[in-house]
């Protein structure tokens, strides 16, 4: 028999870290709990990699984004870990999960045991070869999930001198990797089916700021396609990439940014699988008892909205970890997660937030000529998303308040008229 601990940790990313945290302010004792990660370095405030760790100067390094940083906490490095007597399983994939026997297996075959075990194994991002395109193998094509295929992708970009990128996809990473190459002087064209950016939460119009300013800074749109097929040249090096309609576009370099699957493999057939994720209920139970599952691998109910969700941002990883935590250590004492979505960006000089809930009508607010402007999503009289480029932090939390309360309103005209100082006089 191998190793046993009282709790796992099945995952060693942004959940992870926060989970981690989370226990020892509960005051777990020394050997009770691991960590497992397939990566070789503790968990890391994983936005990191898309924003401060391209930058030309002044980039961030490990060990100065592990988590929990990332909301102003304490940075927990290997020794913090030590001194609390957590277990940290690095460089370690697990192949297989019995949940009958609560056991995990390592793929160098090690058993390691659990009473209580948290499934926090993220996503792997989808990749071309998937679509069926071709050639999807040549080198200087990069995929963005870890720390190893930023590095990866940081290398290729100092190598590049002179070279052309290609950007796949219009969403999160395309969007952040097509910035990072620009910033670092590399010129970029992206392209992706839809007829705008990040067209699962902007609207054309709000698109239409972004891609401008992106516009002003060089990056080529070719939107309404996707691509077929990638040339390489003899050295086996990426050289164009084809789309559907026969364009050539030549490239030394390709980022693609095509979404993500949750990682949900090991425990098929063994606990309720929902939209994709591991179904949770409001304490990020599973259907069996002893397992939870937070961050971007559960599909939870959102309180507010009476649905199941799986959501795939940094908050919604921190929070949910913070309570599977406090629902494992003080039951007595805690509620339904009840979360208010919350998603952002951010790229050259622009910062957005975006609380709430993206449907229903949009009214615009602001000057986006000056660069401050935003939006709210009316549903059924009540605004229920709140949306806004250039704030301060007082704005975004009054925004939070706005997409968290619902208020009523029926005069659209004095909303618009109103903007950010409707949300600040809630
Ligand atoms: P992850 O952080 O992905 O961690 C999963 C961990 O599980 C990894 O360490 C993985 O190696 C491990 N693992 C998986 N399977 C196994 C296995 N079988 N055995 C062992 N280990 C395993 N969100 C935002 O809100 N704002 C942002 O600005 C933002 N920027 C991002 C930038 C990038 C480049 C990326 C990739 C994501 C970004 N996100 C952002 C999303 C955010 O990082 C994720 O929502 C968050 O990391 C999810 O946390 P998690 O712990 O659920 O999963
Ligand atoms: P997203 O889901 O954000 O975007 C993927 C984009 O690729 C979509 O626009 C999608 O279109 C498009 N696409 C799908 N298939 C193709 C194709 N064959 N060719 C071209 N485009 C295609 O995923 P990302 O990969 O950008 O991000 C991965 C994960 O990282 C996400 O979970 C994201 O939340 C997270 N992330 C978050 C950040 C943040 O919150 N600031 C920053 C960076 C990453 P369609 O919608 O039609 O499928």
């Amino acid at each position: 028999m191998g190793r046993a601990y009282k709790v796992v940790i099945l995952g060693g990313g942004v959940a992870a870290g926060y989970a981690a945290l989370e226990f020892v302010k509960h005051g777990i004792n020394r050997g009770d709990l691991c960590i497992i990660s397939a990566e070789s370095v503790p968990p890391y405030e994983r936005p990191a990699l898309s924003k401060g760790f391209l930058l030309p100067e002044g980039a961030v390094r490990l060990p100065a984004f592990h988590t929990c940083v990332g909301v102003g906490e304490e940075r927990l490095t290997p020794k913090w870990y030590k001194e609390h007597g957590i277990e940290l399983v690095l460089g370690t994939e697990i192949v297989a999960a019995d949940l009958t026997r609560k056991t995990l297996l390592t793929a160098a075959m090690e058993t390691i045991s659990f009473q209580i075990l948290i499934i926090a194994t993220g996503a792997r991002v989808l990749r071309l070869e998937e679509f069926g395109v071709t050639r999807a193998d040549a080198q200087n094509i990069y995929y963005l999930r870890d720390v190893n295929d930023a590095t990866k992708l940081l290398e290729a970009m100092i190598l590049l001198k002179g070279g052309k990128a290609v950007v796949i996809g219009g969403g999160y990473i395309g969007m952040e990797c097509a910035a990072a190459l620009v910033t670092n002087g590399v010129p970029v064209t992206m392209v992706f089916p839809e007829s705008h950016c990040m067209a699962r939460l902007f609207t054309p119009q709000i698109a239409t700021f972004y891609e401008d300013y992106y516009t002003s800074k060089g990056v080529v749109f070719i939107k309404g396609t996707v691509m077929s097929a990638f040339e390489s040249n003899q050295n086996g090096k990426v050289a164009a990439v084809i789309l559907k309609d026969g364009t050539r576009l030549p490239a030394d370099l390709v980022v693609v940014g095509v979404g993500i699957r949750a990682n949900t493999t090991l425990f098929e057939g063994q606990l309720v699988i929902e939209k994709g994720g591991i179904k949770v209920n409001g304490k990020m139970r599973t259907s069996n008892s002893s397992v939870y599952a937070v961050g971007d691998v559960a599909a939870f109910p959102l309180k507010m909205y009476g649905d199941v969700r799986r959501l795939e941002h940094v908050d919604h990883a921190r929070k949910s970890a913070a309570h599977a935590v406090q629902a494992i250590m003080t039951p007595e004492k805690t509620s339904d997660y009840d979360y208010l979505p919350y998603f952002y960006s951010r790229v050259f000089t622009l910062s957005w937030q975006f609380f709430g809930d993206n449907v229903g009508d949009c009214i615009y607010f602001g000057d986006s000529t000056k660069g401050k402007f935003g939006a709210y999503w009316i549903d059924k009289c009540r605004v229920v998303g709140a949306f806004l480029e250039g704030g301060s932090k007082d704005e975004y939390s009054a925004l939070a308040l706005v997409a968290r309360q619902r208020p009523i309103t029926e005069d659209t005209e004095a909303l618009a008229g109103q903007g950010i100082k409707f949300a600040l006089s809630l």
